[in-house]
């Protein structure tokens, strides 16, 4: 493994920022923040970015509440974080978007799709319904890697056109940056670390043993790159270089449809968010 390098690390991060263009003068940037190391090092890396160029552009963050049985401490960690950003922060419940978080749960669904599904749809709704030009998010370089090689299994062709830094919104679909698109999870804890930046790093999922299963084969996978990483080197870089390529010569996406209930962007009748709702309803 290399050794870590604080200064490297945050060149590699603003290169990625101004290389793809991923903030401009006027921007209004969203980012969710869960209270995790990714979506924190996001955060303050575009914070720090603005800071420094002196980009007239804002940075607006919100937090999206699960349910009560979040520890108090999640929140106060995100306070924490927007705080060292001079960053207004806002906290919304998804109970006020018809969700049980207790009934998802019991359904026969995956809960961690079903996670999944309703932060991305909400981060999505409340970003573009607040007025932003941009949706920031704390994905990094291994996730994409991973992204990728399970989209080639899965023959998702087409799917792969969305693995950029820059990813530009379509209808309803906000515009997407991934600022942390060169990094890793462990960069992104070494970081944090070194300059004492605080983040939960504890499961807080009620249902742990659900996800560790999901967490313990995405740590599978990402162990491999990391092995390959060891012999061959800058091989992370290159390879989102050539999924950048990839993406660039594959055919656009489809403007995505407006769900049939909500109106919100899906590339079904019915978005994801609504067919959870419809399930918890006649489980009733
Ligand atoms: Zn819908």
């Amino acid at each position: 493994m290399n050794e870590f390098n604080l200064e490297t690390y945050k060149k590699r991060i603003f290169k990625t920022i101004s290389k793809y263009k991923l903030v401009e003068p006027k921007d209004k940037i969203f980012i969710g923040l869960s209270g995790g190391k990714d979506s924190g090092c996001a955060l303050f890396f575009i914070s720090q970015y603005l800071k420094t160029y002196k980009v007239d552009a804002e940075i607006f963050a919100f937090h999206i509440k699960l349910g009560d049985f979040i520890p108090e401490k999640v929140i106060e960690t995100v306070k924490k974080q927007t705080e060292i950003c001079e960053i207004e922060l806002k906290i919304y419940d998804i109970k006020n978007y018809g969700i049980d978080y207790e009934k998802i749960s019991k359904l026969t669904r995956p809960l961690c799709s079903s996670c999944g599904t309703i932060k991305r749809y909400l981060m999505n709704k409340i970003s573009r319904e607040e007025g932003a030009t941009k949706l920031c998010t704390g994905h990094h370089g291994d996730d994409f890697i991973v992204f990728f090689m399970k989209n080639i299994i899965g023959k998702n062709i087409d799917w792969i056109t969305k693995f950029t830094p820059y990813l530009e919104g379509k209808g309803k679909q906000l515009t997407r940056i991934r600022p942390l698109f060169f990094g890793s999870g462990e960069e992104n804890k070494n970081f944090l670390n070194s300059i004492g930046f605080p983040y939960i790093s504890e499961d807080i999922c009620p249902h742990s043993l659900l996800k560790q299963k999901f967490d313990k084969r995405r740590e599978k996978w990402y162990r491999v790159i990391n092995q390959i990483s060891e012999w061959q080197p800058n091989f992370k870089i290159y390879f989102l270089e050539g999924i950048i390529e990839i993406a660039k010569n594959l055919k656009e996406q489809k403007e995505p449809f407006e769900c049939e209930v909500c109106g919100e962007p899906t590339n079904k009748r019915i978005c994801g968010f609504c067919k959870l709702i419809k399930t918890q309803k006649d489980a009733q």
